[in-house]
């Protein structure tokens, strides 16, 4: 008999079936025993009589306790009008036991995973991450990011995108955040940088014709950990060109209109097309530049979509009081503005804009420079010499000489969509295996120290 997934039940009753799975609950009442077993598709009602067990089945009945896990065979049951279960998707059904084998025991788990694991501390869960991804909402959580990223995968495939890898190991990439280092074994004192995201391959890819690109892709900042932040996360990146700003906008937000009427019926769009609001107007009104459009902050079914446009191009940087750039350095000015770059570059606008839903930034992108001498002329004011250009750019210059189209896109961060659409507060609950808020990965004990054998490889020496 080949096994069934435990959803597969609910069109099988009278059928006699084989499953295998994890015991979520049990309750014994009397001489008849029930419980729950789960497997990757959810939980299923189990009754164990035990006139309906052979002897071997009714040792292992008796013995069998949370988490074991089990092959069961048995008969697939209508369950009484007053035992349905409207909340189960197998609610309907339960399973009469008639074998029962014990394929692998357990010790105690170090805390329980039946129910929301979320009252148990984040550095337990985290340590046992794989316990924590057995609990339902979990598993939930990770099988619903599946299904947003193959709905933007057929989306955007469906509107002629292709999806291309681009490297990780690479140069580093100006997003205004700290670079991971990779010291390179090969060429002593020299490194690649991981990618904070892959803003210059998607643009070298519009430069190679490839016309429209997305992917979803690993990011890595090494910032100081605050919040929501992890040091790795995921985008979902795109780029087109012959574009403009509208035709970006309009694409994304009618995907993220699917998205949610597809996946989430239960959830609301406030407001159609999204509200548009100006940097500047966001700032005015609202005091921030990801405002919270939501009515009423307590209905978890509000979704308040809205762009901000028209980003200034450079402001002075906290620590140092240079000029750097808001979004990137290889966003474009706005027309209007290209006479004012130099004399008050601080009063430039680009054509930039942010994606933002219930007061998180959930995307951002612009329009890109496509001509050598802007491109030159945006790295001189943010202060850069003509041997760093070089060194750091030269590269993007050059490509810029080879007929490279307008283009244009943004990137979804779908680490915090995908939590914002789980209705949960922290990216941590969307990621399999995050870091904790100091970058920590408690499960697999990194960062650690390394042996000097391997040190010495890498031609590194601690300080
Ligand atoms: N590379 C940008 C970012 O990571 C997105 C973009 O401009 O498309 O924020």
């Amino acid at each position: 008999m080949n096994r069934i997934f435990s959803t597969e039940t609910v069109n099988k009753v009278g059928e006699e079936v084989l499953l295998k799975g994890w015991i979520n609950a049990r309750r014994d009442m009397g001489k008849i025993a029930f419980f729950d077993l789960r497997d990757k598709d959810g939980i299923l009602q189990v009754v164990g009589v035990p006139s309906e067990l052979d002897e071997k089945s009714n040792e292992e009945l008796k013995k069998i306790r949370l988490e074991d896990l089990i092959e069961l065979r048995g008969v697939v049951q209508a369950r009484g009008a007053k035992q349905i279960n409207p909340d189960m998707p197998t609610g309907t059904v339960e399973i009469l036991a008639k074998e029962i084998k014990v394929i692998n025991e357990t010790v105690a788990l170090p805390f329980e995973v039946s129910g929301d694991t979320r009252e148990f501390s984040e550095p337990l869960r985290m340590k046992y991450r794989y316990l924590d991804l057995r609990s339902e909402r979990m598993k939930k959580n990770l099988v619903n990011r599946h299904k947003i990223n193959l709905f933007l995968r057929n989306y955007f495939s469906g509107k002629g995108f292709t999806e291309i890898e681009t490297p990780y190991l690479t140069k580093g990439t100006p997003e205004g955040a700290r670079e991971f280092l990779v010291p390179s074994r090969l060429f002593k004192g020299e490194f690649y940088v991981l990618p904070q995201s892959p803003q210059q391959f998607k643009q070298l890819l519009m430069v190679a014709g490839l016309e429209r690109y997305f992917q979803i892709v690993r990011c890595f900042r090494d910032e100081d950990q605050r919040g929501d932040r992890q040091p790795e996360f995921t985008q979902f990146d795109l780029e087109m060109s012959f574009t403009d700003q509208e035709e970006v906008l309009n694409l994304m937000e009618e995907a993220m209109i699917k998205l949610v009427e597809e996946q989430y019926g239960e959830k609301n769009i406030m407001q159609k097309p999204f509200p548009r609001l100006t940097y500047k107007e966001a700032m005015e009104k609202y005091g921030n530049d990801k405002p919270d459009l939501r009515k009423d902050k307590n209905d978890k079914n509000e979704l308040a979509f809205a762009w901000v446009i028209d980003f200034p191009m450079f402001e002075k940087s906290e620590e140092e009081q240079k000029l750097v750039a808001v979004h990137h350095p290889f966003t474009r000015p706005q027309d209007e503005d290209l006479e004012i770059l130099e004399k008050d570059p601080l009063k430039a606008r680009a054509i930039a804009y942010d994606l933002v839903l219930n007061g998180f930034e959930i995307g951002g992108g612009s329009m890109r420079i496509h001509e050598r001498d802007l491109q030159n002329k945006i790295f001189e004011i943010l202060g850069l010499s003509k041997e760093e250009i070089e060194s750091r750019f030269g590269h993007i210059l050059e490509a810029f000489t080879f007929s490279p189209p307008p283009h244009g896109g943004l990137a979804l961060g779908l680490d915090r969509l995908v939590m914002l659409l789980q209705g949960e507060e922290n990216i941590r609950e969307v990621m399999a295996f995050p870091k904790t808020s100091d970058a920590r990965d408690l499960m697999m004990g990194a960062p650690s120290t390394l042996p000097s054998k391997s040190l010495d490889e890498a031609n590194i020496k601690l300080k």
